[in-house]
């Protein structure tokens, strides 16, 4: 299948999509409070994707049963929301895709519950940052691995470990389209600097760094979904799609977070 470079008018869909991504997920975002159960995060976010037309990308994916991901504390990503009440100081990952008009959008913010720790505020704070880093690293001419060094670079300096097995991803009609993108750079799991394929305009990408207070070793629930630190250490997700330009991207999920 390969890279599928996307028209201008194509982009234009996904700028849709990634725009009701990020107004749902800031929505939810802000409704995250001690004595909530996870559950309720994922109907505002029904809700809020019925008013605006679209539909989430996550129900009913390989069977998940949810719209949107709900991840706490040593919880990575893939959190199916339930009946687990927030509690002050959790740390709450929440991932979100969507599709309109037959294009997708994903995105992922970490927020605290209440208050959180300087601890839990350092790592949320540093997975932002190293996004941020790595979108910063998406320019046509530069490789994917510069990208997944950026990243790995940005977040090992300040002491955290960034998760192998789980990538970022092109994205487009498919949630999952080529290439993954790794967030580290060493073989099997990453791409080093100057590897992997050279980005282009009309690239659309999901980049979505997970870093941990611990280890990067990860171990799956018996839900079969839910994936969490093999050590107990805390986690902390945040992607966004973007654009491949001809200079700097595109961030089609921008406003998210403040
Ligand atoms: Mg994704």
């Amino acid at each position: 299948m390969g890279i599928i470079i996307k028209s201008e008018k194509e982009i234009a869909v996904m700028r849709q999509a990634g725009k009701i991504v990020a107004e749902v997920l800031r929505i939810v975002s802000r409704q995250v409070k001690p004595g909530m159960k996870t559950r309720e995060l994922d109907i505002i976010a029904e809700r809020e994707l019925k008013n605006r037309g679209a539909r989430s990308s996550f129900k009913g994916y390989r069977g998940f049963p949810a719209n949107l991901c709900v991840s706490v504390n040593d919880e990575i990503v893939h959190g199916i929301p339930g009946d687990r009440v927030l509690k002050n100081g959790d740390v709450v990952s929440l991932d979100f895709g969507v599709i309109y008009e037959g294009f997708q959008g994903d995105a992922a913010v970490t927020v605290p519950v209440g208050e959180a720790s300087p601890e839990a505020r350092r790592l949320i704070a540093t997975t932002r940052e190293a996004l941020e880093s790595g979108i910063a690293a998406a320019r046509a001419g530069a490789a994917l691995g510069d990208v997944s060094a950026a990243i790995q670079d940005y977040a090992e300096a300040r002491g955290y470990s960034v998760v192998r097995e789980y990538t970022g991803h092109g994205i487009g009609r498919e949630m999952h389209e080529e290439p993954q993108i790794p967030n580290c750079t060493e073989p099997p799991y990453g791409l080093k600097p100057g590897m992997g394929p050279v980005l282009k305009k009309g690239m659309t990408l999901a980049l979505e760094p997970m870093l941990n207070t611990g280890d990067w070793h990860t171990r799956v629930a018996t839900d079969r979904w839910t994936v969490l630190t093999a050590d107990g250490g805390l986690s902390a997700h945040f992607e966004h799609t973007i654009a491949i330009d001809d200079t700097e991207p595109e961030v089609l999920t921008r406003g998210v977070y403040a």
